[in-house]
């Protein structure tokens, strides 16, 4: 399916979408394990979560058996994952086309943002000038809400004054997909980061392009 919508905003993950993915997960799913076996409760059942996930559910674990512990672990978690994401966004750099697209979607009037798990340092590591591009930029460190909480697309959104049926959310994984399928924008995955095409169509993306930089080849 090809889709010709007038967009009004386009919304992108950032690593693997805008920038090239390189954070090893793996490595930073063994140190947040790692630290939460650190306080002497079991890690076994939650090496499947993504690591937000995983950290929140270690807060409620050690908060059962020592409490005085909770705090402290829960800011040396999200210390250890900044630093290993900006570590990884030293090594990063943005897709050729990424800068180009938002020029050009701006020329357009097409308002864009950012949505992402990734801290505000990382990204302003990879992408200096990110102000200069992007209306909305809300990283969790600028959100209650995470993906895929839809809040996160949602409050995006608001910010820019645009209701989903007029906005576009592009990503890598399934999902940045099922965020904009809650909130009800169109979904454009894209295959330079994460995942195959058969994952993006299974989760229901309207449309599948090989780079987010194809996206100006289906506005109208
Ligand atoms: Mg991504």
């Amino acid at each position: 399916m090809t889709i010709k919508h007038p967009f009004k905003a386009i919304v992108f993950d950032f690593d693997g979408t805008l920038a090239k993915l390189n954070i090893d997960f793996l490595h930073m799913r063994r140190a947040v394990l790692d630290a939460i076996a650190g306080y002497g409760v079991p890690t076994d059942d939650l090496k499947h979560l993504f690591v937000l996930e995983m950290i929140d559910a270690g807060r409620k674990r050690i908060s059962a058996k020592h409490i005085l512990s909770e705090e402290e672990y829960y800011r040396k978690a999200h210390a250890l994952i900044s630093r290993i994401e900006i570590e990884a966004a030293k090594d990063g750099n943005l897709f050729e086309g990424t800068k180009g697209l938002l020029l050009e979607l701006g020329k357009r009037n097409v308002k864009t943002a950012v949505v992402t798990r990734n801290c505000y340092a990382a990204l302003a590591e990879v992408f200096p000038d990110i102000n200069e591009y992007l209306d909305v930029i809300m990283t969790r460190d600028r959100t209650k809400y995470v993906k895929p909480h839809p809040d996160h697309l949602r409050l995006t959104l608001s910010a820019l004054g645009v209701p989903p049926k007029d906005a576009a959310m592009v990503g890598d994984h399934p999902m940045d997909i099922k965020i904009g399928k809650d909130t009800g924008t169109w979904t454009i995955g894209v295959l330079t980061g994460y995942s195959k095409a058969e994952e993006l169509k299974q989760v229901g993306a309207d449309v599948i392009l090989d780079e987010a930089a194809d996206v100006m080849g289906i506005l109208p």
